[in-house]
């Protein structure tokens, strides 16, 4: 845009000129109400912290996670109105929902984001890694996803659901099975793993030999709807099967991919930067100020 250009168009000056809303609102689907609401873009990333990393977290762990919050949504904003409050997007719960320290977060990292080749990344950040991360490719084929290297993490090793075990009595299987679209299934075992060692592929089997594979992440996910979330914690699980039930032994808590909240929080406590933070769970992508 030239000079000459804005002083033979004044109109146009002004509006460039004047200081721009950017990034517009979001526009919010509030799932309870159908209505949409429209939320500035830091207001809605201090508002979303507390219900994905806690309100109080430490300053590095909190901006790491603000990172990645508005990353998402940035990246994600064509999905209804914007996005929506629930789980299929970020939690929303509202302005209110924000801390004194998830404010600061926002002010200390606004317009950042995470980038790859030229694109803002919908940022994805799970609860615990339980030792590796994974890569996104591997847990979703169904959306664009960022290429990221999948790393190892021992700072989330003394967090809850770091290490978890979960019964599935033998009896309780075709129960699993039929979510899964195959009921007469009676028999399970591992089918397939991916990089980061999570189970990719599990298979089904019925006496006189039928069979069907599933994806590991629909295993989990069928799972999670039978017996809640804190049954099949993540997809990095062994099985031991006996008589009376599978029993599967497994690590970390969430889909792995991106960064670990717990390691986040760890790494903080323990005096590493939010650059630091991002930089090792986001491997493949860079920091940059979107704000023009
Ligand atoms: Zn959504
Ligand atoms: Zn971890």
């Amino acid at each position: 845009m030239s000079a000459a250009f804005l002083v033979s168009r004044p109109s146009v000056a002004r509006a460039i000129l004047a200081p721009a809303p950017w990034p517009r609102p979001l526009r919010v689907l509030r799932t309870g109400t159908g209505r949409v609401e429209e939320i500035p873009v830091e207001a809605y990333v201090a508002a979303v912290l507390p219900g994905e990393i806690g309100g109080h977290a430490p300053a590095a762990a909190l901006e790491a996670q603000a990172v990645a919050a508005r990353s998402y949504a940035l990246a994600r904003r064509t999905r209804h109105a914007d996005l929506c409050d629930a789980v299929h997007c970020q939690v929303f719960r509202g302005l209110p929902a924000a801390t004194e320290e998830t404010r600061a977060a926002s002010r200390a990292t606004e317009g950042l984001v995470l980038v790859q080749n030229g694109r803002i990344i919908a940022a994805p950040f799970h609860a615990v890694c339980g030792g590796k991360t994974a890569r996104p490719r591997d847990v979703w084929d169904d959306e664009e996803n960022p290429d990221l290297m999948p790393v190892e993490d021992d700072a989330c090793r003394d967090a809850p659901g770091y290490s978890w075990s979960f019964s599935i009595p033998r009896r309780e299987l075709p129960h699993l099975a039929a979510a899964l679209g195959f009921p007469v299934a009676r028999f399970l075992e591992i089918f397939g793993r991916d990089d980061s060692g999570r189970v990719s592929m599990l298979r089904l089997a019925a006496p006189g030999g039928a069979s069907r594979v599933v994806r590991g992440f629909d295993f989990r996910k069928a799972a999670s709807e039978i017996w809640g979330w804190a049954s099949v914690r993540s997809t990095a699980f062994e099985i031991a099967e006996s008589r009376a039930e599978y029993l599967l032994s497994g690590r970390g808590t969430g889909h792995g991919a991106g960064m670990c909240q717990a390691g986040a929080i760890a790494r903080a406590r323990r005096g590493e930067s939010r650059d630091d933070i991002l930089g090792l769970y986001y491997k493949g992508a860079h920091v940059e100020r979107s704000l023009p």
